[in-house]
């Protein structure tokens, strides 16, 4: 299984428009972060975890050909916006399966009515099968994803094991059994935001506190923000097994 770190920032990008603060100003590629998402190959199968603004150019800078099946985590913006621009995809291969908790299936329905819509449909519209998923294992083709049930301030949401890697963004708090579900898991892809503490992300120390409970071989920082420092700064303090991921990064597990 290989992972494409597709972006790695938070909702507004690395750098925000306008910013004058030195990690925006960074030269730096590893400085530069699209809206999070990851890309997940297997078997030929590529599977997109969230959809965001950045969507139309995480897919040019990397050589994707297919798409096929997109998991949501929820519905804020910084991970659905680019739904409209899986229509190359959907050109070539016909309905793109997405899979997400109810609540964001009813919220992309609203927010992208003529592509859900089966009535008067305008012929250049992308098409998705809908797959409501719930807090139990699932199967796309032969490969099972355990979504990982977890908070993101109030808001539900679910981070996703795909045999031996995991994906929590968004992750504020987490009950127990939840975390027992990541048991053995080789890489951990996490939020860390920033140094301060924030009321729906992981900040850094809680985010190193959260890998210590995982203790999975190697770990990986994600949704981050310009708060949380320059990447090869911010590297050089972390524990051995423990990397600030950056735009474009593919691992192999
Ligand atoms: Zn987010």
């Amino acid at each position: 299984m290989e992972v494409i770190f597709l972006g790695t920032g938070t909702s507004q990008g690395i750098p925000i428009i306008g910013s004058k603060h030195p990690v925006c100003l960074s030269e730096n590629p590893k400085d530069k972060r699209l809206r999070v998402s990851v890309l997940v190959k297997w078997e030929g199968n590529n599977i997109l975890i969230d959809c965001g603004p950045d969507f139309r150019m995480q897919m040019l800078s990397n050589p994707i050909e297919n798409l096929d099946a997109i998991l949501y985590t929820h519905e804020h913006n910084d991970h659905t916006a680019g739904l409209d621009d899986i229509r190359p995809f959907f050109f070539r291969q016909g309905d793109i399966p997405v899979f997400a908790h109810k609540r964001v299936l009813d919220s992309l329905r609203k927010r992208f009515e003529y592509i859900f819509t089966s009535t008067n449909k305008y012929p250049g519209a992308p098409g998705v099968i809908e797959h409501e998923i719930v807090n139990k294992p699932f199967y796309f083709n032969d490969l099972k994803i355990t979504p990982i049930d977890y908070k993101h301030n109030r808001l539900q949401v679910f981070g996703f094991r795909l045999k031996d890697f995991a994906y929590l963004t968004d992750l504020k708090s987490i009950e127990e059994e939840e975390v027992q579900k990541l048991d053995g898991v080789k890489v951990l892809v996490v939020t860390a935001l920033r140094i301060e503490p924030h009321h729906s992300h992981l900040n850094l120390e809680e985010a190193l506190e959260f890998i210590e409970r995982v203790k999975p071989e190697r770990a990986y920082l994600t949704h981050i923000s310009h708060l949380l420092g320059f990447h090869d700064e911010v590297q050089e303090q972390l524990p051995e097994n423990v990397f600030v991921a950056f735009d474009n990064l593919e691992i192999t597990i």
